[in-house]
């Protein structure tokens, strides 16, 4: 047998196990037509093969989470089946139907208008995970667009996905990267340039990828028995541990997950960027990596997304309220299963306390407190104040706090000389504003010793575990595009390496952990992202 075949035997070993389409009512069409689909929650769709796929990058950790060796995915067959040219046997492609709100107004039917999921597979560890290949081509989602992905969106998919894994932040996960060989056409800056890119299929991996908008669509419509149906599936698959049909647990859960999500990204500095109502996940998982950006010097009113400039609705410091506001939406759509409403409110009060506790346990450990004190409300405010005083990169600034001395007799130079990397104007940290730095820091220092982790290794080995060296830099993502563009992944592998231990030092690897240069302040896709994808 060639080293071909096997791997096709590989793929083709796959065990799917398809409780999505199997449990749920399925859009009697089988055409690609563009339409509404009502009574259904997707529809069967295949993906339309492209030109000449090549397998970019791979994900090791997902590939071996579900059983697939080396040889397979960097066999012929890999690329085919991630690419969506040969389906492999046991799926059960199809195209999942949800509404959503886009920047607070309701939308309507969206759907997976370039997403086709080959199946559910079962993984190494005996759970279901979907098989999604976003940019497999037209369904009946698609409305006006083409159903495709550029490269350029899917290497930032594909990378973030698994930086944020990395990082503990709950997500949905990248298999593969895989060029189509075909062009795609967009106008990346809206401004009537449009131009022929390359062409890139991921193929994204997750428990399930059902959204707060799965369930407003069939609410707005009145069809309470697809909803129920929906709710009901959804706890039998994901939520085993609830009471059958028990929406308001379910509920609970979610507002649960949806805040210590949120915690997470406001510790890495994650701007998600396009937080509709249909890209919140049922799982809490950060899903839908499209015009999302990393916080560079502290700037809780930043957007990484040109379409959100006008309100800045999805900025850094709004994510929380947010969620909030999503939750609500979630609240409203599952209403009508639920004689009392109480428990939905309970439900929103319980994201508002366990947000507010998270965001406290991850400051103590950031900054090396053992615990939350009384007075520590004011001093992250004053910490937030002094971030604010000049552009700092927060990223270097976490990492680095846990290298400045905390002894009562530490002059202003030992004090400030391990953040100098942090600073973007360094001759601006002079004066007033060097000064409520080393005020700060005194603070902090005074605090470590009053009831904080005492002993310097251990503090810093604490600290090191929850404030990340390695993030995707908005600037290093676009410098892995532009040589992938060129045709040398080169970066892009080396990226995916770095990230995946974003909390070792990782010697040598000094140039991914250094604060954005200069060129990148006002480039395209290094500061200013668009939905184009
Ligand atoms: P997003 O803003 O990426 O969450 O997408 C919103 C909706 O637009 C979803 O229903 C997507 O499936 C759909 N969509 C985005 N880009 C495309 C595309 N190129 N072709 C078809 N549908 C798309
Ligand atoms: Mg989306």
């Amino acid at each position: 047998m060639t080293q071909l075949d096997r791997a096709a035997l590989a793929l083709d070993q796959l065990p799917f196990d398809n409780r999505f389409t199997a449990l749920l009512p399925a859009d009697p069409d089988p055409s690609n037509r563009r339409r509404q689909v009502e009574h259904a929650a997707y529809s069967r769709a295949a993906p339309t093969p492209v030109a000449a796929p090549r397998t970019v990058a791979w994900s090791p950790e997902v590939a071996e989470l579900l059983g697939l060796d080396e040889a397979t995915c960097t066999s012929d067959d890999f690329a085919q089946v991630f690419a969506g040219n040969r389906i492999p046997s046991g799926a059960d492609p199809f195209a999942a139907c949800y509404g959503g709100h886009q920047f607070g107004n309701w939308a309507g039917q969206l759907g997976d208008g370039r997403a086709i999921a080959l199946g559910e597979v079962v993984d190494r560890d005996g759970r279901h995970q979907t098989l999604q290949l976003k940019g497999a081509g037209p369904t009946p989602y698609s409305r006006t667009a083409d159903g495709r992905a550029v490269l350029r969106s899917s290497i930032r998919e594909f990378l973030c996905s698994e930086a944020m894994h990395h990082l503990g932040v709950p997500t949905t996960r990248a298999l593969s990267l895989v060029a189509t060989g075909e062009a795609v056409v967009r106008d990346v800056m809206y401004d009537g340039n449009p131009e022929p890119e390359p062409g890139a299929v991921v193929c994204r991996v997750a428990p399930s990828f059902t959204r707060f908008g799965t369930f407003q669509l069939p609410a707005s419509r009145g069809d309470t028995d697809l909803l129920r149906q929906l709710v009901d599936v959804t706890i039998r698959t994901d939520f085993p541990h609830l009471e059958p049909g028990d929406t308001a647990a379910l509920f609970r859960e979610v507002c649960e997950r949806t805040a210590d999500l949120v915690v997470h990204w406001m510790r890495v500095g994650f701007v998600h960027g396009v937080l509709n109502t249909d890209n919140l996940s049922i799982l809490g998982l950060t899903i839908d990596y499209g015009p999302y950006g990393w916080l560079e010097d502290f700037d809780p009113g930043w957007t990484p997304n040109t379409t959100d400039a006008g309100t800045r609705r999805y900025r850094y410091g709004q994510q929380p309220q947010v969620a909030h506001w999503n939750l609500l939406q979630l609240a409203n759509a599952f209403a009508p299963l639920l004689d009392d409403h109480e428990p939905l409110q309970a439900g929103l009060d319980a994201y508002g306390e366990r947000y507010h506790a998270g965001f406290q346990a991850m400051f103590a450990e950031r900054l090396g407190w053992a615990s939350w004190q009384e007075g520590d409300d004011e001093r992250v405010q004053a910490l937030f104040t002094a971030l604010q005083s000049t552009e700092v990169d927060q990223v270097i600034f976490f990492r680095h706090l846990a290298r400045v001395p905390v002894a009562a007799g530490a002059d202003d130079a030992a004090l400030l000389t391990p953040l100098a990397d942090a600073w973007y104007a360094p001759d601006d940290v002079a004066g007033a504003v060097a000064d409520g730095f080393v005020a700060w820091l005194r603070s902090w220092g005074e605090r470590v010793r009053d009831g904080g982790v005492a002993d310097d290794a251990e503090r810093r080995r604490r600290m090191d575990a929850v404030n990340p060296r390695f993030v995707l830099r908005n600037y290093l993502a676009q410098e892995a595009i532009d040589s992938a563009e060129a045709g040398d992944p080169g970066l892009v592998l080396e990226l995916l390496d770095v990230l995946r231990h974003p909390y070792d030092d990782q010697p040598g690897r000094d140039r991914f952990a250094a604060r954005r240069p200069e060129w990148a302040r006002h480039r395209v896709g290094c500061s200013m992202l668009s939905c184009s994808s």
